[in-house]
């Protein structure tokens, strides 16, 4: 559904990082963990912009987003109390069965469509969160409210678990078997997250990112190749995905 939805809160929660809570009717509604909205930013820029949803309800939807180019800037720039052109609930998000022992890992931009979904499994899931460095870590307080554990984690060192979040999961699941891994963030964290899928034999959706055109199916620029039951088969990320099970996925 398409909505003119005003812009109540907004918060720019670490420098280029912007939280932002719309007031919406159906989308907040209609929302699953794992889709996404796609925006109309104004100004200069024509196409829409897929932007995850970070939490919902009925009667708002928040989103969280950096700023990367030209409909970020314009986006970041609409005050409270200006409506935006919001296309959504779009995709095919996570899906959710009774885990015993849920497992999420997320990386920089990625960690937030994990956000509702560690809130719909029900605080039971572990949570490892990866950034750069400590000024890039976000939300840490707010995933600690909604799982079992949070542990965070930077790829210098410079706060908590020092490396790649990947390699702390790993770590961890040797002793600590889980049901399912569920993943976002940046493509190298993403083949990591898959192979030690793979390796300990867990169950594991990950969530894609691509240049959109269309954000319905329409257009194909988001096609990504994957092989589904055993053939190389073009999918559509912002239709087929953007949560896919990782084993059809090619990174
Ligand atoms: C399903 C989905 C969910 C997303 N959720 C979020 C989110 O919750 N928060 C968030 O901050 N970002 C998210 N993104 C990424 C976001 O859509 C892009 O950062 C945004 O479109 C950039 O637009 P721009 O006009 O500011 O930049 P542009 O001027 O278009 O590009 C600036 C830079 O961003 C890169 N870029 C543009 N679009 C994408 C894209 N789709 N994927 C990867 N890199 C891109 C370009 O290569 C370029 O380097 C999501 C992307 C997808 C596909």
């Amino acid at each position: 559904m398409k909505e003119q939805c005003k812009l109540i809160k907004k918060t720019e929660i670490i420098p280029g990082i912007f939280d932002f809570t719309v007031e919406s009717g159906g989308i907040g509604a209609a929302a699953q963990c794992g889709q996404f909205l796609h925006i109309k930013c104004g100004g200069n820029t024509f196409l829409r912009r897929p932007i995850s949803i970070c939490d919902a309800r009925d009667g708002g939807v928040r989103f969280i987003f950096e700023v990367k180019g030209e409909g970020t800037k314009e986006l970041s720039e609409i005050p409270e109390g200006g409506y935006i052109d919001i296309l959504g609930p779009l995709g095919h998000g996570f899906e959710i069965k009774a885990y015993k022992k849920p497992l999420i890992i997320g990386g920089g931009i990625g960690v937030f469509p994990l956000y509702k979904l560690a809130k719909d499994l029900g605080s039971g899931a572990n949570v490892f969160l990866g950034f750069r460095d400590k000024s890039r870590v976000v939300m840490e307080d707010e995933f600690n409210a909604v799982s079992k554990m949070c542990i965070v984690g930077t790829d210098d060192g410079s706060y908590c678990y020092n490396g790649y979040i990947a390699s702390a999961m790993e770590h961890y699941i040797k002793n600590n078997p889980c049901d399912m891994i569920f993943s976002c963030g940046p493509t190298p964290m993403l083949k990591a997250v898959k192979e030690i899928a793979e390796k300990n034999g867990i169950e594991c959706q990950l969530s894609l990112e691509q240049r959109m055109g269309c954000g319905i199916g329409a257009c194909l620029v988001c096609s990504c190749e994957t092989i589904f039951e055993g053939t190389n088969k073009y999918m559509r990320v912002c239709k087929n995905g953007p949560v896919f099970d990782s084993k059809v996925v090619k990174l």
